[in-house]
């Protein structure tokens, strides 16, 4: 049989570049990759990188005010959304560029426009041109999902944020994810006026309890209007904005309301069941450990398979496919103790096991404290840092990490590199302390504030 690449991708996010560049740069690989909007995928282009320069730009009014309180004499004329966003726009071009470049380089033959398989071996693009390839892997990672709410209200998703022409004076955030949080967060940060819906008990479902809690605090400290157990009834458009019906009973008018409750892989249309490939009930592609699915010849990594949904998971997932497939390397991702931070003000960074979800497996000791943190108490500011260490009481082994604080998603990627090596509570002891810096608690937390 004759094909016309080795490996033909569908996808040009984190998964889908890291593959095929490996596959054709390092292992010589014919390699063809098909993308229908921007190279770059959602972290690129439409996530964490724009909403990262955003969570930046959001920082400086209370960086200002600290400067201030420092004895600066600072005076600000405002934000300037048009002037951001032009380098924000610009910055992305760049990266694509980039993106590009290193996938051209490699020598992989881009294709920009969608593709979708004709059977096991065939993709269809949308030009009609098909290429036969010997493996196929899909990437097409994830889209937001908005369900249906009475009204027929214009509801925005994360994804429109970045294209504003100009900052709403209020928004409405439904959602208590990572994306909602993050968003309130960053909005507030330039000035708009934030009301947050969240329909549980507590936002940032699954992270630790304690973390939960006080990032909820401190988010309603620094003027996000979180209300929790509360959900859209209806939202119609009316003059200047949304009317919203909640399940408070009340109805508030908002310029802009954006929905952040989840995101939905992205498999429809690509004829993937009708090949005989397995989805699952979000419509993810079920894959095993290699990333392979039940059609042998078709993998998939990244957010279309829905296992871990982060950029370097993905990343991880696309390198070791190349590698098993056509590196002669057969190697798994490491799904286990990835570290993860929520960009909110401040941060949260986290890895391993929460308290929870720890004490129902072993005997756990709980280190934790909460302070003010040295730069923000001289400044008059009231925030409190939150560090907290879960130990199996048995092994001694630290199995969970949760830190709140500024910058906590820096301080993680370090605390992650012991824990992933399997570092003890003692060996966290035997560490001295960097003075004075926050992440220094973490070394010296003498006793269990609880066993469980
Ligand atoms: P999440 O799954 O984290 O959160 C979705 C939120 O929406 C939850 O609070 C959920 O509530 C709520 N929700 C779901 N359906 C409805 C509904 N029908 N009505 C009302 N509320 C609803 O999704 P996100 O979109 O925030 O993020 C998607 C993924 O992207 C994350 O899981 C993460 O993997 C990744 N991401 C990572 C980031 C980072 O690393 N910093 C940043 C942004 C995204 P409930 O809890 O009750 O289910």
């Amino acid at each position: 049989m004759s094909f016309d690449y080795d490996l033909f991708v569908i996808g040009g996010g984190s998964g889908g570049v890291r593959a095929a560049r490996i596959a054709a740069g390092d292992y010589g690989a014919k390699v063809g990759l098909a993308e229908e909007y921007r190279m770059g995928g959602t972290c690129v282009i439409r996530g964490c990188v724009p909403k990262k320069l955003m969570v930046f730009a959001s920082a400086f009014p209370e960086a200002m005010a600290d400067a201030r309180a420092y004895g600066w004499d600072v005076a600000t004329q405002g934000f300037d959304w048009t002037a951001f966003r032009a380098k924000l726009d610009a910055e992305l071009d760049r990266l694509e560029g980039a993106y590009r470049s290193g996938l051209t380089n490699a020598g992989v033959t881009i294709h920009d426009t969608r593709a979708v398989l004709e059977d096991a071996h065939t993709v269809r693009l949308a030009t009609g041109e098909a290429f036969r390839a010997k493996h196929i892997l899909i990437a097409t990672g994830g889209a937001p999902f908005v369900p249906e709410i009475e009204g027929g209200a214009t509801l925005l998703t994360s994804n429109d944020i970045f294209k504003l022409d100009a900052l709403p004076k209020s928004v409405l955030i439904v959602g208590g994810g990572f994306i909602a949080c993050e968003f309130a967060c960053i909005l507030n940060g330039l000035g708009v006026e934030v009301t947050q819906f969240y329909r549980g008990a507590q936002i940032l479902r699954g992270f630790d309890d304690e973390a939960r809690g006080h990032i909820a605090e401190l988010m309603r400290e620094g003027g996000v209007n979180l209300h929790v157990g509360t959900d859209v009834i209806e939202a119609r458009d009316v003059a200047g904005g949304v009317r919203v019906t909640s399940t408070d009973g009340r109805e508030t008018v908002f310029e802009k309301v954006v929905y952040a409750t989840g995101r939905k892989p992205n498999t429809a249309g690509l004829g993937l069941a009708a090949l005989g490939v397995t989805l699952g009930r979000q419509g993810e592609i079920i894959v095993d450990e290699w990333s392979q699915t039940a059609v042998p010849s078709i993998y998939a990594v990244g957010d279309v398979t829905d296992r871990i949904n982060l950029t370097p998971v993905a990343i991880r997932e696309g390198h070791a496919f190349a590698d098993t497939v056509f590196g002669a390397k057969p190697t798994k991702a490491d799904h286990d103790l990835v570290a993860s931070a929520v960009y909110t003000q401040p941060e949260l960074g986290t890895v391993g096991l929460t308290e929870e979800a720890a004490r129902d497996e072993r005997p756990i000791e709980v280190y934790a404290t909460a302070f003010r943190p040295m730069k923000s108490a001289f400044a008059g500011r009231p925030d409190r840092v939150m560090m907290k260490l879960i130990v199996c009481a048995e092994t001694r082994k630290v199995l969970g990490c949760h830190i709140v604080a500024p910058e906590a998603g820096e301080m993680i990627q370090l605390a992650a590199i012991a824990i992933k090596m399997g570092a003890t509570k003692e060996d966290f002891d035997r560490t001295v302390a960097v003075h004075p810096t926050m992440a220094e608690e973490l070394v010296t937390m003498r006793k269990p504030v609880r066993k469980a």
